[in-house]
């Protein structure tokens, strides 16, 4: 509510400015000018209107999710989203539009994706009082160029027959699991970042090592999706795997007798965590300002509502995953999962070893 007032607050002295200044200059005019200016003016207002009454947004967050974001956040602020959702080229998009981009907010997934953008001053930076009262700092740039809105916690999807009590990221290498691993191409995003993080425990030789191990456990060819690790488990491929938490919040709630339900239904979630940190492994999804926001209000708005309670308990709610503000209810299966304890290793240290990870995976012929 406090977010709401603040908003038409700071918004009233734009929508009334050109009013009084068209009102005194039209005093002194004759009529027929006086046509033309009204006209001239009532244009001016409509624009102004206009543009604090929309935002544009650039995506590649999945439409499902964000419909409902979209649509509660028009019904509480007035402000329209046209968005613009992309697979993938997001930051080639915005770079190729240049200072004539449209896009006032930039959202992805991924630390890595974020970065990138950052990297490529494609963000501005903005200093909002909600938006950092409510982010932890490891989970915001320190220059507020982008914000964390959700966690994403990578998981041990196991077979129920397993009965595992815990596991960690370490075990995976361990050879009594030859020939029970499945998981998708070290070089995906989510996997890169993952082992990324080993590196930045470890260092460059154990992480070899590890990956080593993986690889000799493999029960297939690193490839497909992370949904494909439960199918392969209920096929049995494979016993365990690594993947994302919210993927096995949408099977185990999938329609019942649907294939996802089934692949679902069939695993066991566990949070691994890291011998050395204890913690478990978070990636995230996030936003930021776009470097030539039109409607940088609107887009400062659109950030401080997804951080708002109501939307991170949607952000849990309709993709499963983690909300990144304190205290906000759960999805009842992710809670199921048992309690996060994340890694706290800064995502921007572990993001200084994504190359590294990318080139050792290619060594190892880790795909092949
Ligand atoms: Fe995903």
């Amino acid at each position: 509510m406090l977010q709401r007032f603040s908003l038409f607050l700071s918004r009233t002295p734009t929508w009334f400015a050109p009013l009084n200044v068209a009102a005194a200059a039209f005093r002194s005019l004759s009529s027929a000018r006086a046509v033309a200016f009204i006209a001239l003016a009532l244009a001016l207002c409509s624009g102004v209107q206009a543009q604090t009454q929309s935002i544009n947004l650039y995506t590649t967050r999945e439409p499902g999710l964000m419909k409902p974001l979209l649509e509660a956040f028009t019904a509480k602020t007035g402000i329209k989203v046209a968005t613009v959702f992309l697979k993938d080229g997001l930051l080639e998009r915005v770079k190729a539009e240049g200072v004539s981009s449209p896009a006032d907010v930039l959202m992805a997934v991924d630390i890595g994706n974020l970065l990138d953008l950052s990297e490529s001053k494609l963000f501005q930076a903005i200093n909002s009082e909600a938006l950092n009262a409510a982010i932890p700092a490891p989970l915001r740039s320190s220059d507020g160029t982008w914000f964390a809105f959700s966690l994403r916690d990578r998981v041990l999807y196991a077979d129920k027959s397993l009965k595992l009590e815990s596991f960690r990221y370490e075990d995976l290498a361990s050879p009594a699991y030859k020939g029970k691993v499945c998981i998708r191409s070290g070089q995906h995003p989510y996997n890169n970042a993952l082992i990324a993080s080993i590196i930045a425990h470890r260092g460059i030789a154990q992480t070899e090592q590890w990956l080593r191990g993986v690889k000799a456990n493999l029960a297939r060819k690193a490839a497909g999706g992370d949904r494909d690790v439960a199918r392969d488990i209920l096929g049995g491929i494979c016993d365990l795997g690594l993947a994302n938490a919210y993927y096995a919040g949408q099977m185990k709630t999938a329609a019942a007798g649907t294939d996802a339900r089934k692949w679902g239904d069939a695993i066991q979630v566990i949070r691994p965590t890291f011998a050395q940190t204890g913690g478990t492994f978070v990636n995230i999804s996030g936003a930021g300002v776009a470097a030539h926001a039109p409607n940088k209000v609107g887009a400062i708005a659109f950030l401080e509502y997804l951080i708002s309670p109501s939307a991170q308990n949607l952000y849990a709610r309709v993709n499963f995953e983690y909300p990144v503000r304190q205290g906000v209810a759960l999805d009842p299966t992710v809670e199921s999962f048992g309690l996060l304890k994340a890694d706290l290793t800064p995502l921007t240290e572990i993001a200084k070893h994504r190359k590294e990870a990318s080139l050792l995976v290619d060594r190892l012929g880790f795909d092949r």
